[in-house]
């Protein structure tokens, strides 16, 4: 500081300093004191959000309809996260009342919902022609109307709230593009990302964003999804069901298989005012590049 007062050069000193020991600071994970409710949060990708939420510093309400693994996984979460940071509540989304008891509860035990994640679905294979009336109401009870109730009424308790929020809607790749044998499932899928979309208009004005992440098929041991959609996908390829990881990362343009952790991590970007403030109404496939061009 030659050339400077003495008080000038002592304060630019202490200025660096102080400076210097903001930057060794801890920096605050950006998701503490945030409230993430995640429907079908007992099942392979909800748990993968949910233990993403969590190490980013929110809360989290896992709400799914099977309560033997809503129990497991919740003790499992709050073992890694604290007890206090994670509620387990059962919940049958195509219920009307279910998910407003749900998001009662929410409210009671946090305070309130700031993120919502809409994962909770099934999945169901069958040519066009055996498609029945029953399977098809089936898919769209979970997975249209489901993802319409949680929505709305992820809405209605943000609005009230008067502090915007983020709605993260997990589509699929098959609301893109069909799928063989996959009839009901693709138009619900599809419904979805509409709905994504009537979220993110509405809730603009308030501060609520909505945006949807599209899985590809998301690989768990030599599995997708759980047993009777793997066996039944193998057989629409016409491979052995072992061989599932090796078909989708094959036909892949990065080559590579998506994993729920994939999901979760896209999902935590729309979840974060700090990572994706000026998102909205967008869709992020991951996809290993798979929607982009046929590559076989
Ligand atoms: P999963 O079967 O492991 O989990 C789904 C969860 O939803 C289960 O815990 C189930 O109990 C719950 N659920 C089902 N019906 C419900 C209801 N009525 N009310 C509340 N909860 C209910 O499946 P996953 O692979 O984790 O799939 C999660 C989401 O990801 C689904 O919406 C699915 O369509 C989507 N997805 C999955 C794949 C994949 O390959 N696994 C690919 C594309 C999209």
């Amino acid at each position: 500081y030659v050339g400077l007062p003495e008080q000038e050069a002592f304060d630019i000193e202490y200025w660096l300093l102080e400076e210097a020991k903001l930057q060794r600071m801890p920096k605050p994970k950006p998701l503490v004191g945030k409230v993430a409710l995640v429907t079908g949060g007992a099942g392979g990708i909800g748990q993968a959000i949910a233990r993403r939420m969590l190490a980013e510093g929110a809360c989290v309400v896992l709400a799914d309809i099977d309560q033997t693994a809503l129990d497991a996984v919740t003790a499992d979460l709050a073992k890694a996260h604290g007890k206090d940071h994670v509620r387990g509540v059962h919940c049958d989304v195509t219920s009307e009342a279910s998910v407003i008891a749900t998001y009662h509860r929410a409210a009671l035990e946090f305070c309130g919902v700031d993120i919502l994640v809409s994962n909770a679905g099934i999945a169901s294979a069958a040519p066009l022609e055996d498609t029945s009336l029953e399977l098809w109401n089936r898919n769209q009870s979970i997975l249209a109307t489901g993802y319409f109730l949680v929505g709305r009424e992820a809405f209605r308790l943000m609005k009230a709230q008067g502090a915007g929020g983020s709605i993260v809607v997990i589509a699929s790749k098959n609301g893109m593009v069909a799928s063989n044998q996959a009839t009901a499932y693709c138009a619900a899928k599809a419904a979805e990302i509409q709905l994504s979309r009537s979220f993110a208009l509405e809730g603009a004005p308030l501060g609520i964003r909505s945006n949807v992440v599209n899985p590809d098929a998301v690989i768990r041991g030599s599995k997708i999804w759980t047993g009777k959609w793997s066996e039944e996908r193998a057989a629409a390829n016409k491979i052995g069901e072992q061989d599932l990881e090796a078909f989708y990362r094959d036909r892949s343009m990065l080559k590579r298989s998506v994993f729920p952790e994939d999901i979760a991590e896209a999902t935590y970007f729309f979840a974060a005012e700090q990572l994706s403030a000026k998102s909205t109404g967008n869709i992020l496939n991951v996809d290993a590049g798979n929607l982009a061009a046929f590559t076989r």
